[in-house]
Formats: C-alpha cells, structure tokens, sequence
C-alpha cells in the first residue's frame, strides 16, 4: 500500500477525471445544492467513489448522478447519500448503523469512516462479495455485510442508532422500527416508483416522530433474497 495523503492511500487517490480535484468539485456542488456538514463534505471529499463503480463508468464516478452497477441496480446519487448521512447524524454521531442495501457499498463505506460500527444486508450475493472486497482493499474494518433480506433487519445486532435504507418499500418495514434504539433515527425513501419520499423517523420514548426530507427516486426495495 503506498503513502497516505487526504487520509486516502495513494493507490486509490486517481489521477485526471478520478482525482483529488474531481472529489473537490463534486464537494462545492454538495455544498451549493445545501449540503452543511463539514464532516459528511470530508469524508466524500475523501472517499474514491470511483472504486465502488465498474472501470469503464470511473470517469464518471464524481458527477452528482446514480450510476449502473449491474444486476439493474445503481450506486446512488451523491448528494442523497449525503443527505441520508447528514440526516442521521444530525443530533450526534450515532455509534451503532444499519444498512439496508449494500450495492456496491459506497454509501457503507462513507458510513464506515463517521461512526463505530456499520451492519449491512443485501440480498443479491455477487454484489455483496464484490462490496466485501472493497471494505477489504480499503482497510475498513468496521463493517460487517451480510446477503438476506433487509425487511427483516438484523435481529441478532439489534438495537441500532441509526439506520439508513438504500432501497424504497411502499411501507416502513415493521422490523426496522423494532429494531431501532430510543433516540435512533432511520432514513428511508418510501413509495412507488415515481412518487417517493425519503424520511426521517425518530424513535421516542413514546413512539416514533415522521419528517418528510425530499422527493427522491430509488430502485424498489424487494423481498427475500436474490
Ligand atoms: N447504497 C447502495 C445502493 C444500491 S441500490 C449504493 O450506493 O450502491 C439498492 C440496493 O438495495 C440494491 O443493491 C438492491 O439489491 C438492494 N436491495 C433491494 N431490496 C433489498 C432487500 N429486501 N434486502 C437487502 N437489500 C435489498
């Protein structure tokens, strides 16, 4: 592994269209479309998304837009990512996360670098094991991912801080509310395709509190395993 500069290994710090100024300029159009914290903004300005997409898409991999990953599933957009992060640490950083949709495990992986510890579930196994490779390559070594089905949670890890749902179900999974700690928060698109809403919801001592946060557009969160 080479030297570390920006906190990233030199092998994966990309030169031309997946470098270093690349990562800076997707940063300023996070910053222009209302993204606020510094902490989320420095880890995507140190993360090489352009590790998480195929070879032939990494000239792409710092425009704020969803890339194909394969198996008719995208890495999603950067500034939801950022959004979903910047929500769930909103109130402090929450130390124990859950993730529903690994995909290519960008979303993990910026996860990985905020809090203590990241559980994440996808159901289709080649894109799980090709996630584990990176967190691998990567040196991340707080993550665990698993292939099942995320409308079931993660019983045996529960409860969570936070957990952040990569894939739209028409409804809050019930398992997910259960599994979430006192104070926890989960972010989750819900909806349709075609008419979405990502939401915020709080787990009170009481119940649970709802925020509506955006319009979004994600891949349908499906049942059992692929
Ligand atoms: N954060 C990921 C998003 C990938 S797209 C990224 O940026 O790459 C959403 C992912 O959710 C897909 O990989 C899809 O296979 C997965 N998914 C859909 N339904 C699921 C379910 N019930 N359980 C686990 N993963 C699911």
């Amino acid at each position: 592994m080479g030297e570390c500069v920006y906190g990233m290994s030199k092998d994966f710090q990309g030169i031309g269209m997946t470098s270093q100024r690349a990562r800076n300029r997707l940063v300023e159009q996070l910053q222009q479309m209302g993204v606020r914290s510094d902490r989320v903004l420095d880890v995507i300005s140190t993360t090489p998304r352009h590790i998480f997409v195929d070879e032939a898409l990494a000239s792409r991999a710092y425009d704020n837009t969803a890339l194909p990953i394969g198996h008719n599933q995208t890495i999603s957009q950067p500034y939801i990512v950022a959004r979903m992060t910047e929500a769930l640490m909103y109130d402090g950083i929450p130390e124990k996360v859950l993730e529903i949709g690994t995909g290519c495990g960008y979303q993990t992986m910026i996860l990985s670098r905020l809090v203590k510890q990241v559980y994440s579930i996808e159901r289709i196994e080649a894109l799980l094991y090709k996630a584990r490779e990176r967190f691998y390559a990567l040196k991340a070594r707080n993550i665990s991912a698993r292939h099942g089905d995320g409308n079931l949670g993660w019983p045996g890890n529960a409860p969570f801080d936070g957990i952040v749902v990569s894939a739209a179900p028409i409804g809050v999974p019930e398992k997910l509310l259960e599994q979430l700690a006192v104070n926890g928060r989960l972010v989750i698109p819900v909806g349709k395709s075609g008419g979405q809403e990502l939401l915020l919801i709080t787990r009170t001592e009481e119940g649970f509190e709802e925020k509506r946060l955006d319009s979004v557009s994600f891949v349908p969160m499906l049942k059992g395993v692929g």
